[in-house]
């Protein structure tokens, strides 16, 4: 069966995927994301993930955002590029934008009708996506036209739903949390990460992997914002999407561990820069 993720061997089954930038790489080349945010009562999840994007190896990072939200995410973080969106129909344009090669959606983002449109045209797109809370709700009312579209994609896409997204998405398969976790990536063709202190990652070819390495100081609110910023960041970095995921899973719970009980989100996200400062544990044995 399959040997589980742990602090310990988590890296060295990634060692590849580490983020790390050459000596002449620039912004452009570490890799471009956009982190789409919902309207200002809610766009603390989008400042999430977009920190844990950057951080997590994205060169540039910039939030599309509701204009009643731009002043409060331009104050977040002064290193955040932030983009008025008025409408979905805007924020569809701005992920055209050819540079990105990552987007995430979904924290924050909103629950009405019109914001399929956006994520529609961003699987329509080209760049690597994280789909996770509201746009795993939005995906789970068209779930065919969903999957149809990302069947068709070429680049990387991970849903990361916890238990209750994932039966919103997924309501019909049931079985252990791995078997779930590998018929819902068949059943999807997307990379499933399913959350919890036994993260299981699938991709619809049937490669699966556990992750343990995670702490109760991740059942905080947000923290689930921060993973699929991390998942984003080594996307925009080029890494391969299943392997991005796993080391993501990996890299948030060694977060967590290094924040400690008492964190809030985004310091779990700050601690990213002490898995870095460490490195990774492959290149050192
Ligand atoms: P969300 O529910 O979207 O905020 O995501 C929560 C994140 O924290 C997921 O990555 C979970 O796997 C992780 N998490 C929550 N509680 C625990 C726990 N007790 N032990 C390990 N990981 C946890
Ligand atoms: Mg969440």
């Amino acid at each position: 069966e399959i040997a589980p993720m742990t602090a310990a061997n988590g890296p060295a089954l990634w060692a590849d995927c580490w983020p790390e930038a050459a000596v002449d790489s620039h912004k452009y080349s570490r890799g471009a994301a956009l982190v789409a945010s919902g309207p200002l009562a809610s766009c603390g999840a989008a400042r999430l993930a977009a920190e844990a994007t950057l951080r997590a190896g994205a060169g540039i990072v910039t939030v599309a955002t509701p204009p009643d939200a731009v002043a409060t995410v331009a104050a977040w973080r002064a290193a955040l590029v932030v983009k008025p969106a008025a409408d979905m129909a805007e924020l569809a344009t701005l992920l055209g934008e050819p540079r990105l090669r990552a987007a995430v959606l979904g924290p924050g983002l909103g629950l009405g009708d019109d914001v399929w449109q956006a994520i529609r045209a961003a699987l329509e797109g080209d760049m690597a996506l994280v789909l996770d809370a509201d746009a795993i709700t939005q995906a789970s009312r068209r779930p065919e036209e969903a999957f149809a579209l990302i069947k068709r994609r070429q680049a990387g896409l991970v849903f990361t739903p916890h238990e209750g997204e994932f039966q919103r998405l997924f309501p019909d398969i049931g079985g252990s949390k791995l078997d779930r976790t590998r018929a819902a990536a068949a059943r999807s063709g997307a990379i499933v990460l399913l959350k919890g202190p036994d993260t299981v990652i699938a991709h619809p070819d049937g490669r699966a992997v556990i992750n343990e390495n995670g702490t109760a100081a991740l059942a905080t609110a947000g923290s689930g914002d921060v993973l699929a910023g991390i998942i984003g960041g080594l996307l925009a970095a080029g890494r391969p999407a299943f392997e991005a995921t796993a080391l993501a899973a990996w890299m948030h719970g060694e977060a967590g561990r290094i924040a400690g009980l008492g964190s809030l989100a985004d310091e779990i996200a700050s601690a990213l820069r002490g898995v870095l400062a460490a490195g990774c544990p492959e290149f050192k044995a």
